[in-house]
């Protein structure tokens, strides 16, 4: 048996194609079923449904043989006993610090004021930070960190963009980024010598269909 792990909504969409072009198909929509292990049309091959930022986990402890995640929550988790044999260029945003459009970032950081941070992205803020020498105070949230600015919480956040819509409706400006983010396909290092054969032969679907001009 293979068991993949993936996360409900934009991951799992986009990794729907992928898929097919190993010659798997998802048998539930989980959006629809309540169903958190999905079968699909190969006997040996199953689909568990987890919150994004326990794929690594399950792919970590050998709950799930493989995995697709973002490069963020990877980077935030940690990737000791993980496989990374590809980038799947799905899901793409990037990670940016964000700010109230009356809030001079640049000439804070500048004049070495200690900037306020809020974000869920903790440890990617923090080395991001260090390596620019601007000193912060990181305030760790799970979600909506655009309304930190707003009142008065935060100087800035740090979070995904990806059109840009949700910092627009929130009168937040993109004012640096960090760094570019696509999902990655994660596998787990024990199972990758085990199960060597049906590993492969995903890994290796994939890559045929990302080579694939779209
Ligand atoms: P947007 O309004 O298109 O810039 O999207 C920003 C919102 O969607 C933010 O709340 C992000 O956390 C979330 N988001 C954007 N891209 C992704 C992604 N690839 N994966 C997960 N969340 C995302």
């Amino acid at each position: 048996m293979i068991t993949l792990a993936l996360s409900k909504g934009r991951i799992f969409e986009d990794t729907l194609p992928l898929l097919k072009a190993a010659g798997i198909e998802v048998l539930d929509d989980p959006e629809k079923s309540r169903k958190l292990i999905l079968a699909t049309n190969l006997p040996d091959v199953r689909v568990l449904v987890v919150r994004a930022t326990d794929v690594p986990t399950y792919v970590q402890y050998g709950g799930a043989d493989m995995g697709i995640t973002g490069k963020d929550t990877l980077l935030e988790h940690g990737s000791q006993g993980l496989y990374q044999p590809l980038d799947l260029q799905i899901a793409k945003c990037r990670i940016s610090v964000a700010a109230r459009a009356d809030f001079d970032y640049a000439n804070a950081v500048r004049q070495g004021a200690r900037l306020k941070i809020a974000t869920k992205y903790v440890a990617i803020s923090r080395e991001f930070f260090a390596n620019k020498g601007v000193h912060v105070d990181l305030i760790k949230l799970y979600g909506s960190m655009e309304i930190a600015p707003l009142v008065g919480m935060a100087d800035a956040i740090v979070d995904l963009v990806s059109t840009g819509n949700t910092l627009r409706a929130n009168h937040l400006v993109e004012v640096e980024q960090i760094m570019e983010i696509s999902s990655r396909l994660i596998v787990n290092q024990a199972a990758l010598k085990l199960k060597r054969e049906p590993i492969r032969k995903i890994i290796d679907a994939f890559a045929c269909a990302l080579a694939v001009p779209a």
